[in-house]
């Protein structure tokens, strides 16, 4: 297996002086240099294929043992110097200060292809960044993060994407709930793969410490390799590269919005400077259409990251960016500006999507989407079934036909009564008129909203189904979810099981309506 290795990150901007890995702060350096723990006895348990691909590793060679070597750490791949990251954060809206790689370590980077791919571990062991943990994964917390990074990316959803899991052979302690009924587990490691995996966080730690050169330094280096396309001088250059990162995260965020996906963890320090998704911990995907819903058991009290709040979210924490870019421009008027242009940008692109959702090109119309919110939370409806299963509905349709083929959408059909029921036969009355006036016939409109609304998502009760199979060494629902979610927009019907509701067994289950950090 013969890589492209060309390291600029720990090449370009300043190491940790000191060597030891042993947790504590560290001053002045951009990273730590650390090797990966060698694991006992590590197996292969999945390969993206197309990641393979990407950094120009071939089929065979993703199953010879340097890979297996390389993917979880066992070997260091010759003349390369695997490192952790310094950063920072704020965590729930309260600074955290120093946090950092804890388990994560940097491999090299790759260029394949005229392309720059970072390759990283998650759970190969501590780094100075460690704090009082243990710097491992666990499987379960590894099969979510593998298929969902994957995922996502075949949704259309900017995010980093995964090469690899495997299991360490090694046993891990965790209290899942932390109730103090903590147990072992399987160790796995996963390897993420992204052009960069350098968060808001990693300018918020120079900033807070006063260290412009190294700050500096970094968003130099951002630019040059990430940024290209900026090729100003002074100020003007990092006033750009924030209006660059706002793009991306309205962007991503609106994405996400797209396709009911809720990160769970929106700390600073989870993202990503080139709006990528990134760190799949306690996340989810609405089922039953609750705005105010958040997976993350963590956040149970006041649901910061809540569904409806990303969009607010990420523009916080592109404030807290700015706060962090500030003193390489410091005129803040012109970096309102671009915080302005989040909002803008945001209140013009969502009603664009939501009338691409519903298959109308006609002008949105704010009370006829607001009366749809209000029932689909009302009906405990499906989000990704509704949606899809509208794209059913004929022009030549009465009201009550359209309403019956979304039906199966709802987790309790028999509460859809009265006013309810009429209140949905209304609004479809009025949907029906909008498509009639719409120019497009009912297969094109079909066909276009099918390019928005998946027909298949990582709902949590599929990831904890491969993982309790995983659990029991069976990974072959593994291979059948990576295989489904490679193609989310088509129709499969040979997985049409996978086009259904969350199973009430699953309504209340950890792992499925209840995920917390512990992973
Ligand atoms: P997260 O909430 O997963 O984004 O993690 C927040 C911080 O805790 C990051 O600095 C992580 O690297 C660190 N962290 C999380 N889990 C572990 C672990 N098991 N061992 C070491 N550090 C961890
Ligand atoms: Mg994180």
């Amino acid at each position: 297996m013969k890589l492209n290795p060309s390291d600029t990150f720990n090449k370009q901007l300043p190491a940790d002086s000191n060597v030891s890995n042993t947790p504590r702060q560290v001053f002045d350096a951009a990273f730590s240099f650390v090797a990966p723990r060698i694991p006992s006895d590590p197996k292969l348990i999945h390969v993206a294929d197309e990641v393979a691909q990407l950094i120009g590793i071939s089929e065979a060679e993703s199953k010879s043992n340097d890979f297996l070597n390389l993917v979880s750490g066992r070997a260091i791949y010759p003349d390369t110097k695997p490192y952790a990251m310094a950063y920072a954060g704020h965590q729930f809206g309260n600074w955290a200060g120093q946090l950092g790689d804890g388990r994560a370590i940097n491999l090299f980077e790759v260029l394949h292809q005229n392309k720059r791919w970072t390759l990283q571990l998650k759970g190969a062991g501590e780094t100075p960044y460690s704090r009082t943990a243990d710097g491992l994964a666990v499987l379960r917390s590894s099969i979510r993060e593998h298929l969902c990074s994957e995922a996502m990316y075949y949704l259309g959803v900017p995010t980093t994407r995964s090469l690899s899991l495997v299991t360490s052979g090694d046993k891990v302690l965790r209290d899942i709930l932390y109730n103090g009924n903590a147990a072992y587990e399987d160790g796995a490691v996963v390897c993420r793969v992204a052009p960069s995996f350098i968060r808001f966080g990693n300018f918020q730690l120079f900033t807070a410490r006063k260290d412009i050169k190294n700050l500096k330094a970094l968003a130099d280096y951002t630019i040059q390799y990430f940024y290209p396309e900026i090729t100003v001088s002074g100020k003007e250059k990092y006033l750009q590269f924030y209006q660059e990162v706002v793009n991306r995260t309205v962007e991503m965020v609106l994405h996400w919005q797209r396709v009911g996906f809720v990160h769970g963890v929106m700390n600073t320090d989870n993202m990503s400077i080139l709006g990528l998704t990134i760190d799949y911990g306690p996340y989810g995907w609405l089922e039953d259409y609750d705005p105010d819903w958040t997976p993350n058991t963590t956040d149970a009290e006041g649901r910061r990251y809540r569904f409806r709040n990303q969009p607010d979210i990420a523009l916080w924490n592109l404030v807290q960016f700015g706060n962090a870019l500030y003193p390489l421009i410091e005129d803040i008027v012109p970096m309102e500006e671009v915080l302005n242009s989040y909002s803008q940008q945001f209140d013009s692109q969502f009603p664009i999507i939501q009338q691409q959702k519903l298959g109308l090109e006609a002008e949105y119309d704010a009370d006829f989407q607001d009366e749809l919110t209000a029932l689909l939370t009302a009906s405990e409806s499906d989000m990704t079934i509704f949606y899809r299963n509208l794209a059913n509905v004929l022009k030549s349709d009465a009201p009550e036909h359209a309403f019956s083929k979304i039906e199966f959408s709802f987790y309790e059909l028999d509460k859809i009564i009265d006013d309810l029921k009429t209140r949905w036969f209304n609004w479809f009355a009025l949907y029906l008129e909008k498509i009639k006036a719409e120019n497009i016939s009912d297969s094109e409109r079909k066909q276009a909203m099918n390019q928005v609304n998946p027909k298949y998502v990582l709902r949590n009760y599929m990831a904890q189904l491969a993982i309790e199979a995983a659990e029991k060494e069976d990974f072959t629902l593994i291979d059948e979810l990576y295989t489904l979610l490679k193609n989310p927009y088509d129709e499969q019907p040979q997985y049409e099981k996978w086009f259904a509701k969350r199973p009430d067994w699953a309504r209340d289950k950890v792992g499925c309506s209840m995920l917390s950090c512990s992973s």
